[in-house]
């Protein structure tokens, strides 16, 4: 017998709750979490928004790809790690950037997950190269929201010139970001 949240449906387990740690639930909650994330995603690009960086199609893809997973029934642990680790799932939102992840070309180091064999990116630690990076209207929103803070440093003019020189560059960086996001937009 399932338990039912939302319109996705999962088995209530023997012992043990979320707050407890009880290890199915967290594989659960992460599993509803995911989809919720990818059905607003879904939304977002229906309403127009504009994705833009190196995994911006794949993105697209995995996204409209996303939709058939809804109302998914999960009866065991092991097929809610299974369902997280299929490839069209592995998206993750970061702060200014979404990480569409293929392990395989992923710049930051992966962390292992201890319930299973899933690994995860380092998103506190993603690195400005890499090709799995994509940028929705919503990373840019926040990158330009930095930005802001951003220029109020640069100018200080009381800044050390170390400190000084590397939020000047920085701020061309995501500037540069959101230009090319703007500029690519259809
Ligand atoms: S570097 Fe960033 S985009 Fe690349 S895999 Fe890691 S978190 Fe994802």
């Amino acid at each position: 017998m399932g338990r039912a949240f939302g319109q996705f449906q999962y088995p209530t387990p023997p012992l043990g709750n979320y707050a407890s740690g009880f290890p199915d639930d967290l594989a659960f909650e992460e599993w509803l979490a995911r989809l919720e994330d990818l059905a607003e995603a879904h939304e977002r690009l229906q309403d127009g928004e504009h994705v833009s960086g190196p995994a911006a199609d794949t993105y697209r893809h995995r996204v409209a790809a996303s939709a058939k997973f809804a109302g998914r029934v999960l009866r065991t642990t092991r097929e809610a790690h299974t369902l997280l680790t299929n490839p069209e799932l592995q998206i993750f939102p970061g702060k200014g950037m979404t990480c569409v992840l293929d392990q395989a070309r992923a710049a930051c180091r992966l962390r292992a997950d201890e319930r299973s064999n899933r690994r995860t990116p380092e998103l506190d630690d993603c690195k400005p190269s890499c090709v799995n990076i994509a940028r929705t209207d919503r990373d840019i929103e926040f990158l330009r929201a930095h930005v802001n803070n951003l220029q109020d440093l640069v100018e200080d003019p009381l800044a050390p010139p170390m400190r000084h020189a590397r939020e000047q560059h920085e701020l061309t960086r995501l500037q540069r970001i959101i230009t090319n996001h703007q500029e690519h937009r259809p």
